[in-house]
């Protein structure tokens, strides 16, 4: 399959992984837009958050979990951090398998749009 995170899944693509298990990829994206910048997603190809179905709801507790603790070690979790899923074309989703952002290490923005 031509999706770019499953070529990093399967180390076809190299990039710096922070976490890594069956189920879940966590890796710094390629053009980071704070400081921390992290991309939490899981080794199954999942075009976008809108294809979660209620039997995968455990994996995105399981994904915010990952966030979270690469949070604490990368030193951002005390002044806080944002966690952001874009869902489709006006969600502003470029690449589609689901990821979860994790951005901090600067005052984001108050805005979300
Ligand atoms: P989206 O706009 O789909 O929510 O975010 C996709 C993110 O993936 C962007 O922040 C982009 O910089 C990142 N990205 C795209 N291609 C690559 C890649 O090949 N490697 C890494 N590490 N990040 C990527
Ligand atoms: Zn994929």
């Amino acid at each position: 399959m031509d999706c770019v995170f499953c070529r990093i899944v399967a180390g076809e693509i190299p990039s710096d992984i922070l976490y890594q298990d069956d189920e879940i990829v966590a890796f710094r994206d390629i053009n980071p837009q704070a400081p921390v910048h992290v991309l939490v997603i899981p080794t199954e190809h999942i075009a976008s958050l809108s294809d979660v179905t209620g039997e995968q709801s455990g994996l995105l507790g399981r994904m915010a979990a990952v966030a979270n603790r690469l949070a604490k070690s990368e030193g951002i979790a005390e002044k806080g951090y944002r966690i952001a899923v874009n869902c489709g074309d006006q969600g502003g989703q470029l690449v589609p398998h689901l990821h979860i952002h994790l951005l901090g290490g600067r005052q984001l923005s108050g805005r979300l749009g």
